[in-house]
């Protein structure tokens, strides 16, 4: 097993690729080195940015230095894990490349590449069905083909997934992927639909790709690197990433930020405090030549793609990714629509989160209303509970400002008014309903809530009120059931 998982929240996971070269903990963002030129060294990488996982062009090398090429560590300078992508990439780009399958993997293989990938048929933007039917049969053939060819077993390969936005195409090229030998799988060509900011259809091909991978197998998202969008793709269940855009965005005079880019002519103030926004100022920048101010950037935008990765760990680990999420996801309105398509797939992120959080969590608006935490919630409360013996009178407090709810003052005098016979529950949103002796359980006296009366509670205690004879209902109306407006009111009838 090539990979272990140490941390879970929602799908998102904090994990331990084992290659031959040494482990790499995820999720990761691999910088992309071309192995001619680049603007920040591959040994640099290491020694200054820490980073022990590259991926770089097996391909260009090929075109470069011929079949006698040598040991790609040797060529880049880098001596951590590479990873090299097969020339799919140069083939939607030109539509055409001169090397095989065949070819190319014996040439990773000989190169003593970490990780191969096959030379897979990106399906990128096609729209036409036919061929991108075509896209995904001849990757599947060659992803059969590349077994047979492997002859070093140290090293891990790559599957990709194609199919681009013909979602149907996707699940059937991961099931059949899935049963190959592979050890990681990346979703191949999300790259156009993501420089169109279509991060609602992304969230469809991700989900879709994973549930039918193999749960052990890490998922890499292919060409995603800015960092606003990284939470996301996490919490769907990717672990690895890898990006130009940090060097693509510098050429072109953009900074990076958590939340957006800027272009640096733009900016006042370098809101950022890694060691390039440490040590130089916006003027010194806008000072020097265009090549230098492209290097500076560069680091910068590394620099903030790693910062936002600790953070992402260090949300899994405090079980806040969903929080993080609703931050990082205002950050533009079409990263919003993607995070809104999550509803669609709230079942996934609850069988993928795990049962027990170690904090308690925060609901700001109705899209928290589609945490795990709640949906598991509601679920167990219809499948498995049962209502107390001999209560059949049902008495339904609002949610009270303190917790545990069941050592509310409200509660207090309700049960000194109506005593042990009757069943007092607390109605309203994100909950639905809670039984007065579930209130102590997590979460449900661990989260703080800005909700407003959203009204979603209405149903669940439609359906909950079933199992009673009768409904009495406090500071609420729901037709067909006895409404008080004060607690006194029972009092006086008793
Ligand atoms: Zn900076």
């Amino acid at each position: 097993m090539c990979f272990e998982i140490k941390e879970r929240d929602l799908a998102g996971k904090i994990g331990i690729l084992k290659t031959r070269r040494g482990n790499i903990e995820t999720p990761y963002v691999m910088p992309v080195v071309n192995p001619i030129r680049n603007i920040i060294k591959p040994s640099e990488l290491k020694s200054e940015f820490k980073l022990n996982m590259i991926i770089t062009n097996s391909y260009i090398i090929f075109k470069h230095y011929g079949k006698e090429a040598k040991d790609v560590h040797e060529i880049t300078g880098f001596d951590g894990i590479i990873m090299t992508d097969s020339g799919a990439y140069q083939l939607l780009v030109y539509g055409k490349i001169d090397v095989s399958n065949k070819e190319i993997l014996e040439f990773q293989e000989k190169i003593k590449s970490d990780i191969g990938v096959i030379l897979d048929i990106p399906t990128g933007g096609i729209i036409d069905r036919k061929n991108a039917e075509y896209t995904v049969m001849e990757t599947l053939r060659r992803a059969k083909e590349s077994i047979s060819l492997r002859k070093d077993n140290t090293m891990l390969w790559a599957g990709p997934i194609q199919g681009g936005r013909f979602l149907d195409l996707i699940e059937m090229c991961a099931e059949k992927m899935g049963e190959l030998d592979f050890h990681i799988h990346p979703l191949g060509s999300p790259t156009q639909i993501m420089e169109n900011y279509d991060y609602s259809t992304l969230v469809d091909m991700i989900v879709i790709a994973k549930r039918k991978l193999p749960p052990e197998r890490p998922f890499h998202l292919f060409g995603a690197g800015h960092p606003m969008m990284l939470s996301l793709a996490v919490a769907l269940g990717c672990d690895l990433f890898d990006s130009a855009a940090y060097a693509l965005f510098a050429k072109d005079g953009r900074y990076m930020t958590q939340n957006g880019t800027i272009r640096i002519e733009n900016l006042k103030e370098l809101p950022c405090c890694c060691p390039i926004c440490n040590k130089y100022d916006i003027k010194y920048l806008m000072e020097i030549n265009k090549n230098e101010r492209e290097v500076l950037l560069a680091k910068h935008n590394l620099y903030v793609v790693i910062e936002e990765i600790k953070i992402i760990k260090e949300a899994i680990r405090e079980g806040r990714l969903w929080e993080l999420l609703e931050m990082r996801c205002r950050s533009h309105p079409r990263l919003y629509e993607g995070f809104k398509k999550i509803l669609k797939y709230s079942k996934y992120l609850e069988e993928q989160d795990p049962i027990i959080s170690k904090r308690g969590i925060f609901f700001y608006d109705y899209l928290s209303m589609n945490r795990p935490e709640v949906i598991r919630y509601k679920n167990r409360l219809e499948e498995r509970y049962e209502k107390p013996e001999n209560k059949e009178v049902l008495l339904l407090l609002p949610m009270p400002k303190s917790k545990p709810f069941n050592k509310s003052k409200i509660f207090k005098k309700a049960i000194k008014i109506v005593g042990e016979n009757v069943h007092i529950c607390f109605y309203g949103d994100p909950f639905g309903i809670i039984p007065s002796e579930l209130a102590e359980t997590f979460p449900l006296s661990q989260f703080e809530s800005s909700l407003e009366n959203i009204g979603i509670w209405k149903e669940d205690v439609k359906k909950f009120a079933k199992n009673y004879k009768e409904v009495i209902i406090l500071g609420e109306k729901i037709n067909g059931f006895k409404s008080i407006k004060n607690i006194d009111e029972l009092k006086v009838k008793e």
